[in-house]
């Protein structure tokens, strides 16, 4: 079946028919993860995410695109493991600002990021791009954050560990090579207290952090916990899709009551 909702599946006859309203951009990164996973992972789950999403707000009428996925994401703590293959966060801001123009130009204004990847950021490039471009709504989701993965799984895990194995035995089993092959994830803490305790922030460099590109243990993975947790996510994505569907973003805001 072809799936007007999935821009690299459907054609022109159906595009120059349709009002689309809202395009999602899935955007990952092409990175280890642990032994197990495949080096694209970030990349099924972002259009996973963003497909699903999309289809169940179609069936609810509203006029989404999901357009096809960015495969590069910032790994410069990775450059030392082969094939992780990076892009600096300057040239993730030129890749979606000429997005954002194109969209603009054909009167698309409301786009939402569906970012699958930790090193990816784009709060900041929200901000400059809402000077260049006031008219697009711009906005992102970073997925795993949707719900709270700790009624989900027992040890969720940060990359490759319990909850990203169990959605991927969902979204590509193929992929996934058996838990006995997967290393640990044990994660070696920064000597730094402030870091420890999270709130101060810098780059990690990777190899120093973790013997097998994972950080999280997947032992307690399954497809199950993976299914429960992908469907209330794309359940509540797609209620989202809907909301902004029908909203006017040039009118977002409720009147105070304490006025
Ligand atoms: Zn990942």
């Amino acid at each position: 079946m072809i799936r007007p909702y999935v821009l690299k599946d459907t054609n022109w006859k159906t595009v120059k028919e349709t009002d689309y309203s809202v395009a999602i951009l899935p955007w990952g990164a092409t990175e280890a993860h642990n032994f197990h996973l495949p080096y694209a992972t970030d990349n099924f789950e972002a259009e996973y995410l963003a497909e699903v999403s999309a289809a169940k707000a179609w069936k609810k009428g509203a006029k989404i695109i999901s357009m096809p996925n960015v495969p590069f994401g910032v790994n410069t703590g990775q450059l030392d493991i082969d094939l992780c293959l990076n892009i600096n966060p300057s040239t993730q801001y030129q890749i979606l600002n000429d997005i954002v123009d194109v969209l603009d130009r054909q009167g698309i204004e409301k786009l939402v990021i569906l970012n699958s990847h930790g090193g990816n950021n784009f709060k900041q490039m929200i901000r400059e791009l809402y000077g260049d471009y006031p008219d697009v709504f711009v906005c992102a989701i970073n997925w795993w954050q949707v719900l709270d993965s700790a009624g989900y799984f027992d040890e969720p895990g940060d990359h490759a560990g319990e909850m990203e194995t169990s959605v991927m035995m969902h979204i590509a089993p193929d992929l996934v090579l058996p838990i006995s092959e997967a290393g640990s994830g044990a994660e070696n803490k920064s000597k730094l207290q402030g870091i420890r305790d999270g709130w101060v922030i810098a780059q990690r460099q990777w190899t120093s952090i973790s013997a097998d590109t994972g950080v999280g243990n997947p032992a307690k993975s399954t497809v199950e916990k993976g299914v429960r947790f992908l469907e209330n996510i794309t359940d509540k994505i797609s209620e989202f899709l809907v909301e902004l569907a029908e909203s006017d973003t040039n009118n977002l805001y409720e009147e105070s009551t304490n006025q």
